[in-house]
């Protein structure tokens, strides 16, 4: 027997439509993925999520929502899809060589940051380094920090982080900005914001004990052989994310840069029965209070299509 519903992904939107699904009594299945519990889990306190007016641990926010979702009959598993067929029903997903069947499906795969690729970022991660400034920006009240990137997330980011912070430094590998004309002029005239043209993060210095946390960079030229330490408190990622939908490419539409197309306030792909969420549809909110609000109106969308079909 085909399962009603199989979730593929743990992050907000996921447990949020396996909470839906598991309250309409359709025993969801959970697939975790490769991050379970997605972004949150490398973020320190959430402080905007409504109904935490004291904040909450990232990870300890998720232990919450699976706990709600398990609690109303979702089953989870901590396995990751590695190869979808959408196009025939029951759907077929597999977790390596096991095949889960399922009359609907609901995508809630997520982005994923990029990140620089050095090795100090990972040790810094979520003590100094962060790829969110909405998320981690408060923390940097008054202290210096470094923005990577020159897109629109960059100028957004930078801009954001001026509100809380002494200096912002927006570290650039070219002379010319990827952003849009609007968004780099209102970075450009913002005067706590200092450009650093022609640079990259090489790597990020910091102490461990008593508490980790980022004191410094070293900037490596990238037209020169120069390089330099600077001293910093923080350093925000922002090349951009990357949208976790390569399993459907081919089944599923995309816009050009990978996220998936649903159609206007619905979860509906192209495909009947198969309903996306969260971050994987969406490159402008990306909140998890968003995401969550999307996989509520997933398992709504695969309850009434259930429905339709005289389940
Ligand atoms: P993006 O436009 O792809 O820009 C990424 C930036 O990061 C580029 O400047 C790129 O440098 C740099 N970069 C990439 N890999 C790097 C690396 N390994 N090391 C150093 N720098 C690196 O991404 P985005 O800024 O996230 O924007 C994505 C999309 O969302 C865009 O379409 C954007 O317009 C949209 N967006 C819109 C808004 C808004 O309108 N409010 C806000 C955010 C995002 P190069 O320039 O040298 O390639």
């Amino acid at each position: 027997m085909p399962h009603n519903v199989v979730i593929i992904g743990s992050g907000p939107a996921g447990y949020t439509a396996a909470l839906y699904a598991g309250r309409a009594g359709l025993e969801p299945l959970v697939l975790a993925g490769p991050e379970p519990g997605g972004q949150l889990m490398i973020t320190t306190d959430v402080e905007n999520y409504p109904g935490f007016p004291a904040g909450v641990m990232g990870p300890d926010m998720m232990d919450l929502f699976k706990e709600q979702a398990v609690r109303f009959g979702a089953q989870v598993l901590h396995e990751t899809v590695t190869k979808v067929d959408l196009s025939t029903r029951p759907f077929k997903i597999w977790t390596g060589d096991t095949l889960h069947e399922g009359s609907t499906a609901i995508i809630a795969t997520g982005a994923s940051a990029k990140w620089i690729g050095i090795e100090s970022e990972k040790t810094f991660g979520g003590f100094g380094v962060s790829a969110c400034a909405t998320c981690d920006g408060f923390f940097f009240r008054g202290k210096e920090v470094i923005v990577v990137g020159g897109g629109d997330t960059a100028m957004e980011e930078a801009n954001y982080l001026t509100r809380h912070c002494s200096k912002v430094y927006v570290v650039h590998r070219r002379d010319t900005l990827r952003a849009s004309k609007i968004m780099q002029e209102r970075a450009l005239q913002n005067p706590k914001i200092e450009f650093i043209w022609n640079a990259a993060v090489a790597d990020i210095m910091g102490e461990t004990e008593p508490h980790r946390k980022v004191t410094s960079v070293r900037l490596q030229s990238t037209d020169k052989d120069l390089s330099w330490t600077m001293p910093i408190d923080g350093v925000f990622v922002a090349i951009g994310h990357q949208p976790n939908s390569s399993l459907f490419t081919g089944a599923l539409d995309a816009d050009e840069l990978g996220y998936l197309k649903v159609e206007p306030f619905s979860t509906k792909t192209k495909v009947a029965g198969v309903f996306a969420c969260g971050d994987v549809t969406d490159r402008t909110y990306r909140q998890a209070v968003t995401a969550a609000g999307s996989g509520c109106m997933a398992a709504i969308d695969a309850e009434r299509f259930l429905e339709a079909e005289g389940h």
